[in-house]
């Protein structure tokens, strides 16, 4: 292939170039070159060198807007009280329409949460000469645990592995190799210690040729397999709205709440969502902004179900399943800077904090989803945007 001269790259610097000046020298380049002001991007606090491992060829920071809504009050497992969760979002309306939700949930006693599952996998597949070869592999599979147990977790103090569960289609297998990641993500965790266990799959048993991730683990993506669990906490948020309630902070009567929902799962259906809900993703992408968590994963996060009943005493009972909530308290970009405050805000940073962050959010999205649901109900939503949102492109 011919060289192409006109090509610049970006300014290779000295180990990587995390310094204050290098970075600064980086953005200049970048300035001129472009000829956009970077002012505001070159305006962040952060400490330079301790961008380090979280981006490469660092500029400076982006700025988004920081917005708060509470009070939540939760009734869970690993978090009990009242929380006022940071939103950092560009979308006008969008962390009024989440107060209003939780401040009704919390008049009405407070959302109900639990973990149901806490793990995150990766599903490397492996190539057979033949249909045969792949099922003798899948049978054999199980007895290996303790040997693919020993190698995975001799590369992490904090790793788990849980199980192995082979899939055999035609001459291929795919795995999943299922860990307890603790208050990590565990991305980073996981493939290194599954490449572990492959290595001494490959080496004792010659079993095929190995692709470590086979697309089975729904990583950034959304698909039916996440439903289950498995990527990420799988967490349950629920509560029961009296009526008059409703009424008054929410403007919608339960029945029409109810009616919503069947509604929408017609259109649901016939688009073929995977799971079934309003608007998960609008929630966790604020969210996972201003805590630092690796907001690609919103397309797992988002995947998961509402639902809306009538109870016999005339209540409104709202929950939210959310099957793949990929959060963390340690690593990643959780650490430092405003994700690190934020996470203090909610009582969450560091050790020990994942499980209950994981109750917060869920019980955020379900103060989301009665929100949403009730102005569509109520025919709220476009004067609502009209009086929080921008609705004025150029204003
Ligand atoms: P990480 O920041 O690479 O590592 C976190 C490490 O923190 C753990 O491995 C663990 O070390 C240590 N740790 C300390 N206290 C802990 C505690 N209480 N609980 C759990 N671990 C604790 O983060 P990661 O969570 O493994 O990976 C997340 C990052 O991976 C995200 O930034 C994500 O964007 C990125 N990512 C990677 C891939 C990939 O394929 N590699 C894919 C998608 C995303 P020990 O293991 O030594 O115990």
């Amino acid at each position: 292939m011919e060289r192409d001269d006109a090509l610049e790259l970006v300014p290779r610097m000295r180990d990587q170039g995390y310094s204050r000046e290098q970075v600064e020298r980086r953005r200049e380049w970048l300035a001129q070159k472009t000829g956009a002001r970077l002012d505001h991007v070159g305006s962040g606090s952060l400490d330079t060198e301790a961008l380090r491992g979280n981006v490469e060829n660092p500029i400076g920071c982006a700025q988004v807007p920081l917005g708060v809504a509470g009070p939540l009050r939760v009734r869970g497992r690993h978090a009990q009280g009242d929380f006022y969760v940071p939103f950092a979002t560009t979308e006008g309306a969008l962390v009024r329409s989440y107060e209003r939700g939780m401040v009704t949930l919390s008049r009405a006693g407070g959302a109900t949460t639990r973990v149901l599952v806490d793990e995150n996998r990766v599903c490397p597949g492996f190539e057979f000469a033949d249909v045969g070869a792949a099922c003798d592999f899948a049978a054999a599979l199980p007895g290996w645990f303790e040997d693919l147990r020993r190698e995975a977790e001799s590369t992490t103090s904090h790793g788990r592995l849980l199980r192995v569960v082979p899939h055999v289609i035609g001459r291929e297998v795919l795995v999943e190799f299922c860990f307890a990641t603790g208050d990590a993500h565990g991305m980073n965790m996981v493939v290194k210690a599954a490449e572990r266990a492959c290595g001494w799959l490959l080496e004792r048993h010659g079993s095929g040729r190995l692709l470590l991730f086979s697309g089975l683990e729904s990583e950034k993506k959304a698909s039916a397999h996440l439903l289950p669990g498995g990527k990420g906490k799988r967490v349950v948020a629920g509560a029961t709205i009296p009526a008059a309630l409703l009424r008054s902070h929410l403007h919608v009567e339960p029945a029409q709440m109810a009616e919503l929902w069947r509604r929408t799962v017609t259109g649901a259906l016939h688009a073929g969502t995977v799971g079934y809900n309003g608007h998960f993703a609008n929630g966790l992408t604020a969210v996972f902004i201003a805590l630092g968590q690796d907001v690609a994963n919103v397309v797992n996060a988002a995947t998961g179900i509402t639902r809306l009943d009538v109870l016999p005493g005339g209540e409104l009972h709202a929950s939210v399943t959310l099957s793949a909530l990929t959060v963390a308290t340690v690593g990643g970009g959780t650490g430092f800077g405003t994700a690190r405050e934020c996470l203090q805000v909610l009582g969450c940073a560091g050790a020990g904090g994942a499980a209950k962050l994981a109750e917060i959010v869920a019980a955020t999205v379900l103060a989301g989803e009665l929100s949403i649901g009730a102005a569509l109900a109520s025919g709220e939503f476009v004067a609502a945007h009209e009086q929080y949102g921008r609705n004025r492109p150029g204003g």
